[in-house]
């Protein structure tokens, strides 16, 4: 059992589906109550059914602020506060810069990388008033290199690996540690149209979600009390083959 997530409030964006619904699914075992946060209702509606009382879902766009405020303080008011935040909620796009529209640079930036900020920003007041809280912010390994055509994607994951070492600089004092988790290929919809085995992975096999569930606990957990600022690449080797 990872230890300090009995009893503590975990709550996930993009936790509807794929990667984000395996780490509700981890955390809840874990001992963890769990808020799915995502745009897609019954997918959300569905996974918390399943998971019984300590599961709660909430309708989130991460990018509209004014939601954030209304779903944090619904939370800390029915369960008394957020001990874990897993900025997860994540789109991609990608086209040669030419055909690259700002619309979509503005969309990905938005929910990738404002997403995350609006976030951190919305969860740090209940965490400093219980002097202790864990972010984890799900980038890339796109975060880490250039990669062809994800110019939006690869920029947001960027920043989301430097917001959340400023964020841990300024948060270590108030007991908050904030880290980032760096996934390779892994089976879900976003990466559907992509062949892993054309992908230079040393493990020779793709990612799946459950891949990334021990990351994320030890990153939420105490196990990982003296972490902060710090990046876990998952990716069977890929960012090295
Ligand atoms: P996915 O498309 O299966 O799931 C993304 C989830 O985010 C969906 O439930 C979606 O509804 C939700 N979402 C999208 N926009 C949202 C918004 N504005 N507000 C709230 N929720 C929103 O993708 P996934 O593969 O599970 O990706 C999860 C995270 O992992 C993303 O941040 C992604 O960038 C990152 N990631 C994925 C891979 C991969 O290979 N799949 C690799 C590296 C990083």
């Amino acid at each position: 059992m990872t230890r300090g997530l009995d009893g503590r409030v975990a709550f996930v964006t993009g936790g509807a589906r794929g990667i984000g619904a395996a780490y509700v699914r981890a955390l809840h075992d874990a001992g963890a109550r769990v808020v799915v946060a995502d745009l897609l209702e019954a997918e959300g509606a569905a996974l918390v059914a399943d998971l019984g009382e300590r599961a709660r879902f909430a309708v989130l766009d991460v990018t509209d602020e004014g939601a954030w405020t209304a779903v944090v303080d619904e939370v800390v008011a029915a369960w008394g506060g957020v001990d874990v935040l897993v900025n997860n909620a994540g789109i991609a796009n990608a086209g040669p810069i030419e055909h690259y529209p700002r619309a979509k640079w503005d969309a990905v930036i938005a929910v990738n990388l404002t997403g995350t900020y609006l976030g951190c920003r919305a969860v740090v007041p209940t965490m400093k008033a219980a002097g202790h809280g864990s972010i984890v912010n799900i980038s890339s390994v796109e975060g880490m290199r250039g990669s062809r055509g994800l110019h939006g994607y690869v920029a947001a994951k960027f920043g989301v690996r430097g917001l959340t070492k400023s964020l841990a600089v300024e948060l270590g004092g108030d007991g908050i540690r904030v880290n980032s988790i760096h996934p390779g290929w892994i089976d879900t919809d976003m990466t559907a149209r992509i062949d892993p085995s054309g992908l230079p992975i040393p493990m020779r096999r793709g990612g799946r979600p459950d891949d990334l569930t021990g990351t994320v606990l030890y990153l939420a957990g105490d196990d990982s009390a003296y972490v902060t600022g710090a990046e876990i690449v998952v990716d069977g080797g890929m960012i090295n083959g």
